[in-house]
């Protein structure tokens, strides 16, 4: 096996796969209430061209392998992608994010395809909240759909909260304090002012270190448990059963030396870095017949895109069709 390798010599072993743009939510930080002009379906990567890049992908060490969108589960034929991604040799986990609306329907047939783990979406513990943030009145069925996770044991069940500052701070121990009695694993997520939450002012980012500091104020000092090679720290309050994971996506730049990522947006372009415009088509020259060969070689060109490390800091605000032009949904936060 010849590892995918970048310029500054760290190896890919993780990819994020976008399979949609399209979502039943509208969350005020990554789409416009109205929606957005989707992706017409023939632009958009079919099963069997991920099916592709992932089959070159995986044996030259990709280990892990995430689904993420605009909401996956609005997506027919999930399952079925899924059993074929698991039957490829060498891959170790298959994960998904979602914002949990569609899992009490879908849970049981992900679960017997072979999804090993989920990410769940929620910004609030509190329904007016949660309508206001998601523009969709749907508290109920997100919680439903995280008690559902956990019924089908998918391991560990991790909740994505990304923290903003006059929405949800008076939240954040709320939230950790779920991690005490469930094992779940929280995670907090700085806000990153792209697309649509470039709108967001940067006093509403809440940085890391100041989450941090709210809940070990609360619950003391919290006891390191896990390097990840990805942005988050994780930790857990002495005694729970659960994790927290803090995500310093704008303010902690330490883990771009170790990152091992890259992502394959919905529209088939191979993105090495989320905070950064540099891609490269892989759809196109599927379309137009390119043999796996020169396919593998795309791949590699795309690895060697990525930069040593990404330039976004708190302060800094990627205006869409500038910079980072794709928003969120579309390449798969
Ligand atoms: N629809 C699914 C969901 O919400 O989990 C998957 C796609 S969503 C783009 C993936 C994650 O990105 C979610 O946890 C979401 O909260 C996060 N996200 C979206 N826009 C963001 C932003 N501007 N800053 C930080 N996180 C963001
Ligand atoms: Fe949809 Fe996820 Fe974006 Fe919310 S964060 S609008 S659920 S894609």
């Amino acid at each position: 096996m010849t590892p995918l390798i970048d310029t500054h010599k760290r190896q890919i072993r993780y990819m994020r796969i976008s399979i949609t743009d399209r979502c039943n939510f509208r969350c005020r930080y990554c789409m416009p209430s109205g929606g957005i002009e989707w992706l017409p379906h023939e632009e958009i990567m079919r099963y069997e061209e991920y099916l592709r890049i992932l089959k070159i992908s995986i044996p030259r060490g990709v280990e892990k392998v995430r689904i993420t969108g605009g909401e996956p589960l609005v997506r027919k034929g999930l399952a079925e992608f899924i059993e074929a991604v698991k039957g490829i040799d060498g891959l170790k986990e298959l994960s998904l994010t979602t914002n949990g609306f569609l899992l009490p329907l879908h849970a049981a047939d992900l679960k017997r395809a072979g999804l090993d783990r989920v990410n769940i979406s929620l910004d609030t513990l509190d329904r007016d909240k949660f309508s206001y943030i998601t523009r969709v009145n749907a508290f109920d069925q997100v919680m439903e759909g995280i008690m559902t996770a956990l019924e089908y044991e998918f391991s560990p069940v991790k909740i994505n909260v990304v923290a903003i500052r006059g929405f949800n701070d008076d939240e954040i121990n709320a939230f950790a304090a779920l991690t005490v009695n469930s094992p779940v694993e929280v995670r907090f997520i700085e806000l990153m002012p792209m697309g649509c939450a470039s709108r967001y002012a940067d006093r509403e980012i809440i940085s890391s270190n100041e989450i941090m500091r709210i809940i070990e104020d609360r619950h003391g000092t919290m006891i390191p448990v896990e390097y990840t090679q990805g942005p988050a720290r994780v930790f857990r309050i002495e005694g729970s059963r659960g994790k927290i994971g803090i995500i310093g996506a704008m303010s902690e730049h330490s883990f771009c030396s170790t990152c091992n990522r890259i992502r394959i947006t919905a529209e088939g372009s191979l993105r090495p870095c989320l905070f950064c415009d540099d891609h490269i088509d892989l759809l196109t020259p599927m379309r137009q017949g390119i043999s796996e060969a020169e396919l593998e070689k795309l791949i590699e060109e795309g690895v060697m895109l990525k930069q040593r490390s990404h330039g976004m800091c708190i302060g800094q605000h990627i205006i869409p069709n500038q910079g980072c032009s794709a928003l969120m949904n579309t390449i798969g936060g």
